[in-house]
């Protein structure tokens, strides 16, 4: 038995962020206490309307180590170590004091909208409260529910943090990955961030099983938030053992400190395989698209698949060119969060399984008595000849049939664009081999570029301001 802490709801749009604070519950806690693994940063439901940024939550263990101590990571000069199990070694209420005191010296209590919470528990909360979370809409009352006797669990303003700090801590891992989060000297957190590109793009190339690091085709890093937030940089991946050789490899500003965090970032946690389309839930649907891609204001792309209206909204930037080469017949596979009004799948991910075939008239059939082409008498009303007068069928004209440009296979939005939870198609081996469509689509979509807006992926939890995804 360790105790596990659980914090959520204590960053603004305007800085702060609740990773930093982790640390330092973290520099504090190791003073007197062991670090059970690696701290853990979980991400929640992204449609939920009153979320602040990325919607993540932090959960560390703490209590007498037990096996080999590893490092996680280095804070004010001092290596942090985490043994991979251990037992408790006191009472949690003495240990909420602790951690009492850093909610409240860092949280953004100034912010409307932040609403701290945390909690220090002796045993996980159900995982029911973690699917719950990450895939639909969970009360204050319910979660509290779900930790009645466990430990205890303090509240500030309205108290909604209470739901992501113990949801966080009932999160058991059934995937997983990796981020090492960098922090800035807090006299340097308003100032503009250093870092070099070049560095990010020798990373990305020398560590494949990071992901989420650079886009290729704007000449962006993705791995640095752009708000007043604590963090310098965040570097995402499957294996935990490269991300301090990854780390070093960026050059530019010093860190202050780092930490590891294990995350169900880039998991797919949040997707649900289901014919109910609820709003707020992410959903898998497959089907056959129904209309042609159309394009509405504001730069997004809308078709239909099957009865719903299926979105890719304009910040997913080349992802769009893919929607745009889909016809009416093509089967597919849509990930997404399903809107209210107007009802629509916001796409987050598409699967090409097949392409219908397309044709185009080439010359309205041919008389042979007369020599002659035969006139069209309209929309799928046939032709006649303006000689004998003859009348011939649609199908009599000659037709070539239209080379698709869209390739079966999984198709995503540039790195910038992407959820926190999506799960990247690097991590299943789909990445660059996936073919681009040809013709009009420039640059290739599988490249991954990152859209200007504020877009949800940045690392360290950053958004300054909302994916279209997210305004439910
Ligand atoms: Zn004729």
């Amino acid at each position: 038995m360790v105790h596990w802490i659980g914090v959520d709801d204590t960053d603004s749009l305007q800085g702060m962020c609740t990773t930093f604070l982790a640390t330092e519950i973290v520099r504090d806690l190791t003073e007197d206490f062991d670090l059970i693994g690696y701290p853990r940063l979980v991400r929640l439901n992204p449609n939920i309307p009153w979320k602040t940024r990325g919607n993540g939550a932090v959960c560390m263990r703490f209590g007498e180590g037990l096996g080999p101590p590893f490092v996680v990571g280095s804070i004010a000069g001092r290596t942090i170590e985490a043994h991979p199990r251990g037992r408790a070694s006191s009472e949690p209420a003495a240990v909420a004091d602790r951690v009492a005191l850093h909610v409240e010296r860092w949280s953004r209590f100034d912010d409307a909208t932040t609403n701290p919470a945390f909690a220090v528990l002796s045993r996980q909360p159900t995982p029911a409260l973690y699917w719950r979370a990450v895939r639909g809409v969970v009360s204050k009352g319910s979660a509290q529910a779900a930790a009645r006797g466990l430990g205890v669990v303090r509240s500030y303003k309205n108290g909604r943090g209470v739901i992501g700090a113990l949801s966080a801590i009932a999160w058991r891992p059934r995937d997983r990955t990796y981020e090492v989060l960098t922090y800035r000297a807090p006299e340097a957190w308003t100032t503009a961030r250093r870092i070099a590109p070049e560095s990010v793009i020798r990373m990305d190339r020398n560590f494949p099983s990071t992901f989420n690091n650079y886009d290729y085709v704007n000449d962006r890093l993705v791995i640095a938030p752009h708000s007043p937030c604590p963090v310098l940089f965040g570097i995402r991946g499957d294996d935990p053992a490269v991300l301090l050789p990854a780390m070093r490899v960026i050059e530019g500003e010093r860190p202050e400190r780092w930490l590891i965090f294990e995350t169900n970032q880039g998991t797919d946690d949040h997707v649900m395989r289901r014919r109910s389309v609820k709003p707020g839930a992410t959903v898998r649907l497959s089907g056959r698209v129904t209309s042609p891609p159309r394009a509405i204001a504001g730069g997004h792309v809308v078709f239909r698949l099957g009865d719903l209206d299926v979105t890719a909204y304009e910040p997913s930037k080349q992802f769009r060119a893919v929607v745009r080469s889909l016809a009416p017949g093509d089967r597919i596979e849509a990930i997404g969060a399903i809107r209210r009004r107007p009802k629509t799948l916001n796409l987050e991910k598409l699967f090409v399984e097949s392409t219908a075939p397309r044709f185009r008239k080439v010359a309205n059939p041919w008389c042979p008595e007369c020599q002659k082409r035969a006139k069209s008498l309209g929309r799928q009303a046939g032709f006649r000849c303006p000689c004998c007068r003859k009348h011939f069928p649609l199908s009599a004209a000659t037709f070539d049939r239209i080379e698709r440009s869209l390739r079966p296979g999984w198709y995503e939005p540039p790195v910038g664009s992407r959820r926190h939870l999506s799960m990247p198609l690097k991590r299943i081996g789909f990445a660059s081999d996936t073919s681009p469509p040809g013709g009009s689509v420039s640059p290739p979509a599988f490249l991954h570029a990152r859209g200007p807006g504020g877009l949800d992926s940045e690392a360290g939890d950053a958004v300054p301001t909302l994916y279209p995804l997210d305004d439910l």
